[in-house]
């Protein structure tokens, strides 16, 4: 018998009022079961939107510095437990344990973050345009929030929206990813042991139409904040904004590595291989394209083949694995159809493009590299999110930008270059969220704010300060000490003639 986990509401662990259940299996080994989780529906998320509901008004004015001091709790342990919840999240999502490391790390460092966060919140104070008149601003929480998160950082993505949304006084419901609820699950136990009150952080595992959607229309949430494809997330904007409710979406990416002809091809290639095929490949801002001046691509290519010889595939767990397996079955297809569509497309294959699902008893891909490949080809333009990379070779600085800027995304770029003139122009004309100069698309830290441009995003950052104007309300407030009626607009002393 597998072990059983449970939903977290209003402080219990409950099963799903339906009695259903699912399997969540080891993607190395589909054969080993992880555990049993609750398939929650609408009745779970009515409970669960209760719960936040009622302890929203005790939370909202629970001091923010204490607020914030339960989240620095949950984050020591985060800390001791470090190892421990690594090896978890590579059991249960398959990636290598250094990338593990980092998910956790990542939920560690936007603890230690936002519970600083319980003593700054700052607001503004300015200048009022009437005398004996103060003005500034103050913040307060949005209300209950409904977090759905991806699986690819099982703990990193649900703790990015959670502490600041917590600190800041919202109550939540959270939705992990059907592929990882025992991620999410450990964090709801170092939640509640950190004293998180009962109905602040609620927990449903489950599906995305049967427990996802119900929680986006759910009437008494007033804000969705969703990290996924963008498939789902246009229908949560619709679905969600329809109702008004804030929505703030981080969704998918192709983003590109520009490698100009004077770039460092040796780090350009070493930061490639990282930022393609960590995480194997699927990181919303995997570095998929290589967009390389044509006069450096030959060599590019070369070293690119010469160094996945050494990205050796396996279970994650095992020290010398640098790719592990995909997420499931369908995602193996998936990148496996992708393959198919740039052959078909008239794009080069040099490397991999082999399922080895049957040699290695798990959802594993082979390092694929296309080269050769059109700006316009549906493997230059659609996120496999898998180990694949794709080069297109161009003509200069001018047109390496405008196939960077070609697609719909607009996440993450970087580019390669040892000419400081030539780096800046290329940072000013990227059209993406994050820029990275000498560095692979990936690696983002907390205090900075995260997200994307054009079908990426809708306008939202998340992480650093960012993160605290996605989940606050600002109050603004004029304190009049004159003991008259001032009209403003009216009154204001204007400019001398
Ligand atoms: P996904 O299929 O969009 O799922 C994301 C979440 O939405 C999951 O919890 C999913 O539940 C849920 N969901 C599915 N259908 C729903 C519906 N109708 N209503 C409400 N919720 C629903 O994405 P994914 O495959 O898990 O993750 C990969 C994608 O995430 C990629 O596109 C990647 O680029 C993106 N991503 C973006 C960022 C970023 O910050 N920009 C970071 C990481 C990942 P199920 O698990 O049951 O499907
Ligand atoms: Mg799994």
């Amino acid at each position: 018998m597998p072990d059983a986990f449970l939903n977290y509401i209003d402080g219990k662990w409950v099963p799903a009022a339906n009695g259903e259940t699912y399997l969540d299996t080891n993607p190395a080994r589909p054969g080993e079961v992880i555990g049993e989780f609750q398939r929650s529906g609408p009745e779970d998320v009515d409970a669960a939107v209760s719960a936040a509901s009622q302890a929203q008004d005790e939370w909202r004015h629970t001091p923010a510095p204490l607020r914030g001091e339960i989240i620095a709790r949950a984050t020591r342990m985060l800390v001791e437990r470090k190892p421990e919840l690594a090896e978890t999240i590579t059991k249960e999502m398959g990636k290598v344990l250094v990338d593990s490391g980092y998910d956790v790390q990542g939920a560690i460092t936007s603890g230690e973050y936002m519970s600083g966060e319980g003593r700054r919140m700052f607001g503004d104070t300015v200048p009022s345009g009437l005398p004996n008149r103060l003005a500034m601003t103050v913040r307060g929480p949005v209300g209950v929030v409904g977090i759905i998160t991806p699986w690819n950082l099982p703990m990193l993505m649900p703790a990015w929206k959670l502490f600041p949304a917590l600190v800041c006084g919202n109550t939540v419901v959270v939705k992990p990813a059907e592929d990882t609820p025992l991620s999410a699950v450990r964090l709801f136990e170092v939640l509640e042991e950190a004293g998180v009150p009962p109905g602040v952080a609620n927990l449903i595992t489950g599906f995305g139409p049967e427990a996802g959607q119900p929680l986006t229309t759910h009437p008494d949430v007033d804000m969705i904040s969703f990290t996924g494809s963008r498939a789902v997330g246009k229908q949560i904007a619709t679905l969600a904004g329809a109702e008004l409710k804030h929505v703030s979406l981080e969704m998918g990416g192709k983003n590109a590595l520009v490698v100009l002809d004077d770039a460092d091809l040796g780090e350009a290639v070493t930061g490639a291989l990282w930022g393609g095929f960590s995480t194997t490949g699927q990181r919303c801002t995997a570095s998929s394209r290589l967009v390389v001046d044509s006069r450096v691509a030959n060599e590019v290519v070369e070293r690119l083949v010469d160094g996945m010889s050494s990205l050796v595939v396996g279970d994650g767990l095992d020290p010398e694995t640098k790719v592990g397996p995909l997420i499931n079955a369908k995602q193996l297809e998936r990148v496996h159809s992708y393959t198919g569509i740039g052959v078909e497309e008239g794009a080069d294959l040099v490397v991999g493009g082999e399922k080895l699902d049957e040699s290695f008893g798990g959802h594993f891909y082979a390092p694929t590299l296309f080269d050769h490949a059109t700006a316009d080809m549906r493997i230059a333009q659609e996120e496999i999110f898998g180990p694949t990379i794709t080069v297109i070779r161009v003509d200069g600085d001018e047109e390496a930008i405008s196939v960077a800027n070609g697609t719909r995304y607009g996440l993450s770029a970087a580019v390669y270059t040892r000419d400081t003139a030539r780096a800046l122009r290329a940072v000013s004309e990227l059209e993406a969220g994050l820029v990275y100069l000498n560095a692979p698309t990936i690696g983002s830290e907390i205090h900075l704010p995260f997200g994307g441009v054009k079908d990426t995003g809708n306008g939202h950052r998340e992480s650093g300060t960012a993160a605290i104007e996605q989940f606050t309300e600002i109050k603004t407030v004029f304190l009049d000490f004159s003991g008259t009626l001032q009209r403003a607009h009216i009154d204001e002393p204007t400019s001398p003639d």
